[in-house]
């Protein structure tokens, strides 16, 4: 409990938008606090034939070093590569692996900048190739532990920790080319974290990350998310 007031009391500090009454620690990217349906219903908030295939500019929390504050700057998301996906972040919510990685404590995890946050409900606003069971506009959450579906751990039905997507702190790029989607506005790459980077409008991820959703799921009531904050 310590460790989550202490992630409130960052965000708080430096996320302008942050819902200090929400029930959850949910920090209000972008959206209205009802269903994921009746934000997208009632806001247009983007356009997939103006943005596929283009580099997108957006905000983002960045941290450029163990325990510095997170700062909200102008980013540029690359378009998603084979079997990726971008989505456009709904609503994000802080644990302590995220603080944990923020102070640094293992200098292996020391990616910087680096984008943090692995707990979300986003929305797909283009796909890679070969991307076949999600497309734009889709509803979903991003997964930090994905499934390949290929490999021998996830063929087995006694283990689900993919051989190629499972949790690894230490992982700061992507799979398919061992680069970063997110720059500044002057090039400079910036990091992914679990593979999922949350803490933006728009992240882009692995196919095998995310998991389509019942679009009339109203977020801050998700079990998933819900589950997630219990478990860590
Ligand atoms: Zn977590
Ligand atoms: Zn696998």
């Amino acid at each position: 409990m310590a460790m989550l007031l202490q992630a409130r009391r960052v965000l708080t500090q430096t996320l302008p938008r942050y819902n200090s009454k929400s029930p959850q620690t949910f920090v209000k990217l972008l959206g209205s606090t009802h269903g994921l349906h009746d934000n997208v219903t009632k806001r247009k908030l983007f356009n997939p034939n103006e943005t596929s295939g283009k580099v997108i500019t957006c905000n983002a929390a960045i941290i450029r070093g163990p325990r510095q504050p997170f700062l909200m700057e102008t980013i540029r998301v690359d378009p998603p590569k084979k079997m990726e996906v971008r989505i456009k972040i709904l609503y994000t919510s802080i644990c302590h692996t995220d603080l944990g990685a923020w102070k640094g404590e293992n200098e292996a995890q020391q990616a910087f900048p680096r984008i943090l946050g692995h707990e979300a409900v986003g929305l797909v606003e283009s796909v890679g190739e070969g991307v076949t069971d999600v497309k734009a506009g889709d509803h979903v959450i991003p997964i930090f532990n994905g499934e390949c579906g290929h490999c021998s751990y996830c063929k087995t039905k006694t283990s689900n920790l993919c051989q190629t997507y499972r949790v690894n702190p230490f992982k700061s790029v992507m799979e398919h080319d061992g680069k970063c989607r997110f720059s500044t506005k002057d090039g400079e790459p910036i990091f992914h974290f679990l593979n999922t980077s949350t803490f933006t409008e728009y992240t882009v991820l692995d196919s095998a990350c995310v998991v389509k959703i019942d679009p009339n799921a109203p977020p801050q009531e998700d079990d998933l998310v819900k589950l997630w904050h219990l478990y860590w």
